[in-house]
């Protein structure tokens, strides 16, 4: 079977990473994004036989760069996983634009910049799977996350919206959206915090970002070749 390729922005830590693990060991050619982790990209591509590309997703012109070479270089992309994200905690009356603007940038922006540079090569092979990644603020609101919640809202629209459109072209289009997970993204969370989660959250436990990275597993495989616009949510069931 022909090897697929897969393309994951922010894959150099937490849920991304992960991610990249499980479709290598899946048998993909993974092409590992990153921003700022060279070293922990780098090393995370040589592990897994994969390819470190560097980009700012909230730059367009360093994402359309970033898909050009995949394509020069694979001549293929198959699946593209818009994973890159950042997050930060304030009360909405201390938000100043550039807060504002640089969630945006990174969560919206990045997610638009990346899946329209892929998606000329998609339509023309009539096939693709294209996965966002939104969170439980995206679905229900999270207090002094105001921008970040609204950003992933946006990505879960967007996700809705572009999977009616590009149907017909045989491209799907699926949103993952995790609870809380264990990444350096929640690095700010004390001990008793992380164990009130866990403890609220129906199944007992944080996740891991093997969890998320698994239910990325499934949408982009051809077990879920019925499934699009759908917002698939591993988050012990946090949120329901
Ligand atoms: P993380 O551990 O903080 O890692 C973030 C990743 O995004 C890093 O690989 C980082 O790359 C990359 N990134 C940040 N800004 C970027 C940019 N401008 N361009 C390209 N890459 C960029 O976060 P995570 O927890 O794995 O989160 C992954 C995704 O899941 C995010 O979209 C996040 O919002 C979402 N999520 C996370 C949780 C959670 O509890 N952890 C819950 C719900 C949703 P560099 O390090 O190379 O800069």
């Amino acid at each position: 079977m022909e090897q697929k390729v897969v393309l994951i922005t922010g894959a150099s830590r937490g849920i991304g990473a992960a991610a990249a693990r499980r479709f290598a060991a899946g048998g993909c050619r993974v092409v590992v994004n990153y921003h700022r982790s060279r070293e922990q990209a780098e090393a995370l591509a040589a592990e897994i036989g994969g390819w470190a590309v560097q980009a700012d997703v909230s730059d367009p012109v360093q994402v359309g760069k970033m898909v050009d070479n995949v394509l020069d270089k694979f001549c293929q992309l198959d699946i593209l996983i818009c994973n890159a994200g950042v997050a930060q905690q304030k009360l909405f009356g201390d938000l100043t634009d550039e807060d504002w603007r640089r969630i945006f940038a990174v969560n919206v922006d990045g997610v638009f910049h990346t899946i329209r540079a892929a998606l000329p090569h998609f339509i023309h092979r009539k096939a693709g799977k294209i996965l966002t990644v939104s969170s439980m603020w995206g679905q229900v609101g999270g207090s002094c996350e105001a921008a970040y919640s609204a950003a992933k809202a946006a990505v879960i629209g967007l996700t809705k919206a572009l999977a009616k459109e590009l149907g017909p072209s045989g491209i799907t289009v699926n949103c993952v959206s995790p609870g809380v997970i264990q990444t350096d993204m929640n690095a700010h969370l004390d001990g008793e915090t992380m164990a009130a989660l866990a403890e609220e959250t129906p199944l007992g436990t944080i996740g891991t970002p093997e969890d998320v990275a698994e239910a990325m597993w499934y949408l982009a495989s051809d077990a879920a070749r019925f499934v699009t616009g759908q917002v698939l949510a591993p988050n012990g069931g946090l949120v329901i």
